[in-house]
């Protein structure tokens, strides 16, 4: 039986205390659709085991995660019409992450769909994305 916590919202809808539009399961994942969708079609995948995030997952429970992402995201473009599919998991308030219980977002996407990155990409400082680059290089 996986850890839950509580107080966790996810942990709730994993033990089925609170309802959700549950998309698919297995032994270590569970996913369902997001209440604040932003497209259509947007859904959630979760470990059952409560994690807080990306520090804390069990290695296998990532990999289930990866795997269902996957398959519901081919799904997005075979039902919905997709044309194309945007994966975000934010770990840490600093990071928008809202609820306290790891999650993978897979967010359908549509041609010209109004959805955008909250951030605008322009070119970078090439000295400091390599000094960047060598801090986080082994
Ligand atoms: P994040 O901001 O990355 O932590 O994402 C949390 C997500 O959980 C948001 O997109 C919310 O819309 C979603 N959410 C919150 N409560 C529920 C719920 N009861 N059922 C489904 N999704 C939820
Ligand atoms: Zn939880």
């Amino acid at each position: 039986m996986a850890t839950a916590d509580p107080d966790c919202l996810f942990c709730k809808i994993v033990a089925g205390e609170v309802l959700a539009t549950m998309l698919a399961e297995d032994e270590r994942t569970i996913a369902f659709m997001d209440i604040n969708p932003a497209t259509r079609g947007h859904a959630l995948v979760i470990p059952r085991a409560h994690v807080r995030d990306l520090h804390e997952i069990d290695t296998d429970d990532l990999k289930a995660v990866a795997a269902s992402a996957q398959r519901l995201a081919a799904r997005q473009l075979e039902r919905l019409g997709a044309d194309g599919v945007t994966l975000l998991n934010s770990n840490g308030a600093a990071a928008w992450q809202t609820v306290f219980h790891f999650h993978m977002h897979v967010i359908p996407r549509y041609a010209n769909d109004p959805l955008r990155l909250p951030w605008v990409p322009a070119p970078g400082d090439m000295e400091d994305v390599a000094r960047a680059g060598a801090e986080l290089a082994r």
